[in-house]
């Protein structure tokens, strides 16, 4: 089986292949653009989608040797995300679906993020169900009791940001650009974790609250920069270890909850944060200290990208899980 994936749901145009489970080909173009502007401009990234899917979907299918005639789907990102980035791949898919006389599937963007550990990779483990994922990303932080491929809920999630917003917003404070979570973790695995106190904000059960600590941060710079102008270029990398260690810890009191609430002990992480080598570390270290056994995705499926629409797709196609030409896609979309 041959599904052509496309992703567009906030500002990476992406592209993937896939043969099964197995990735043939994985394009992304990401737009720049928006570094200017400290964040996302809607509008400049549904011009954007609309000049980059044609070719990184020709890319695509070059890369993975496959010509259009050989495809057997085409999977689509429905929502959550932007109304005019999603569009534009919900029409171009449409289009190319019915000029095909192919099957057409809609992906959530969410369960995405959660099934991409089933991609087939070599030196990659794929959970069993049941297991726990935690989605963390730019605009999501959520617990996820997964029973199958299309029997999930969610067990907890942020009231306010999400964890990849309070690494940006953090990493917005210091002076870093946009966005900011990389770069936080480039300085972090520098710095002394200790170095600077935070304290953890009380949400009930297993949810999360971000906006709290983002405040904190801000007084905290604010007046230490009252008293030495230079405070941050002199402790960047110090700021930026408590900062990181601090949402770890939030997290991991979070996830810790969950297993005991669930009794499972497979823990699995998706969505861009998921890329933190802070996060990566700690998760590996439970194994051993709580008996977990843990999942972490290839760097490439963490981000924003097609091939794991893809492996959604392939999923839903083996069902026969197919939408009609007059589905619409959803800035917010039912889990
Ligand atoms: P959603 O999936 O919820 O719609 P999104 O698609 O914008 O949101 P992703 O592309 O999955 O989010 O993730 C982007 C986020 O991941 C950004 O906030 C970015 O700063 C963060 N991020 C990426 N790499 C790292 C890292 N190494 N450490 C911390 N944060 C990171
Ligand atoms: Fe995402």
């Amino acid at each position: 089986i041959y599904i052509l994936a496309i992703e567009s749901s906030c500002d990476d145009t992406a592209a993937a292949v896939l043969k099964d489970s197995k990735v043939l080909s994985n394009v992304v173009a990401r737009q720049g653009i928006h570094e200017e502007y400290g964040g996302v401009v809607p509008e400049l990234a549904s011009r954007a989608h609309q000049q980059n899917i044609v070719p990184v979907v020709d890319v695509a299918l070059k890369k993975a040797g496959i010509d259009k005639s050989e495809l057997s789907g085409i999977a689509f990102t429905q929502g959550p995300g932007l109304m005019g980035s999603l569009l534009v791949g919900s029409s171009f898919a449409k289009s190319l679906a019915m000029s095909l006389n192919i099957p057409l599937i809609s992906v959530h963007h969410m369960h995405a993020h959660v099934l991409a550990h089933f991609i087939d990779e070599e030196g990659y483990d794929k959970p069993e169900f049941p297991f726990l994922a935690m989605t963390i990303s730019g605009g999501h932080t959520q617990i996820i009791k997964v029973n199958s491929f299309f029997d999930m809920q969610i067990i907890g999630e942020t009231t306010d940001d999400a964890v990849g917003e309070a690494f940006d917003k953090s990493a917005k404070i210091l002076g870093l650009p946009y966005p900011g979570g990389p770069l936080i973790d480039k300085y972090a695995q520098l710095g002394n974790p200790k170095a600077y106190q935070f304290t953890k904000p009380k949400v009930d059960g297993l949810n999360f609250s971000f906006s709290g600590l983002k405040t904190q941060i801000l007084y905290f710079i604010q007046k230490n920069v009252k008293e030495n102008p230079n405070f941050i270029e002199e402790n960047t990398n110090d700021i930026c270890a408590s900062i990181q260690n601090i949402i770890i810890q939030i997290l991991m009191d979070k996830i810790k909850m969950a297993v005991e609430e669930t009794g499972i002990k497979q823990i699995a992480i998706g969505g861009g944060v998921s890329a933190n080598s802070g996060i990566r570390n700690t998760l590996k270290e439970a194994e051993s200290k709580y008996g977990w056994k843990t999942f972490v995705p290839k760097f490439e499926y963490t981000t924003d990208n097609a091939a794991m629409i893809g492996i959604v797709g392939y999923q839903k196609y083996l069902e026969n899980k197919f939408e009609d030409y007059s589905v619409t896609s959803k800035a917010r979309i039912e889990f």
